[in-house]
């Protein structure tokens, strides 16, 4: 079976106030921690997609950036991991436990969840309507994992926007199963993220 990969590294970096994949995190280019844990998890290639060295241009929406990726990955890959650039933390451990559920062929898509910690509320406007239990929420993470053919199935099923490819694969009916993920692996949205991704990559002191 063969394994490629996609980082996604374009869109604006609105929340953060600008372009940050370029930005340095412990020695290299934050997408660059993303694109090494895919490699060394297997993948026999990664594209990425985004203005960054070596990158293919991106789309408007994050699915857009997927799709030009999913076009990039060559015919005979069976499965490919999809993985945020904005996710430098991911271990190598996580992705091969993503490939290897995938590869158990009951699913469509693999995803790393983590509890929800906080209380979730829904709002209108500032006020609350309701406390939705969270016994049975996750939080989502990336590399999620496909059966390539199912997620170009999906992208090309509708056009509606979605925050994950696995929300394009449960919309098409594909069955998406989940794997511990790790609370380590953040993402990085907001300028502060970047400071605890650093601290998180830190040799601890002696
Ligand atoms: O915007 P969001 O936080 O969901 O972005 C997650 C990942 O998707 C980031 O790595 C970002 O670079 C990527 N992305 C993209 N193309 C877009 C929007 C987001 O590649 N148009």
């Amino acid at each position: 079976m063969t394994l490629w990969g996609i980082v996604v590294a374009a869109g604006s970096g609105r929340r953060f106030g600008g372009p940050k994949h370029t930005i340095e995190l412990g020695g290299k280019p934050l997408y660059q921690w993303a694109v090494t844990c895919l490699q060394d998890a297997g993948c026999e290639g990664v594209v990425v997609v985004g203005d960054v060295p070596g990158g293919i241009p991106g789309g408007t929406r994050r699915r857009d950036s997927v799709a030009a990726g999913l076009a990039a990955i060559p015919g005979h890959a069976d499965y490919v991991l999809v993985h945020d650039a904005a996710r430098p933390l991911a271990s190598i451990k996580l992705a091969k436990a993503v490939v290897a559920r995938l590869e158990m062929g009951d699913a469509a898509g693999v995803v790393p969840a983590v509890p929800v910690r906080d209380t979730v509320k829904r709002v209108v406007g500032d006020v609350v309507v309701e406390t939705v239990a969270r016994s049975d929420l996750i939080a989502v993470q990336t590399p999620q994992g496909f059966v390539v053919a199912d997620l170009k199935a999906a992208h090309g099923a509708d056009d509606a926007d979605a925050t994950d490819d696995a929300a394009l694969v449960e919309r098409a009916g594909g069955v998406v199963v989940t794997v511990p993920g790790e609370p380590s692996n953040i993402k990085v949205t907001y300028p502060e993220d970047l400071l605890l991704a650093l601290a998180l990559c830190s040799p601890p002191p002696a």
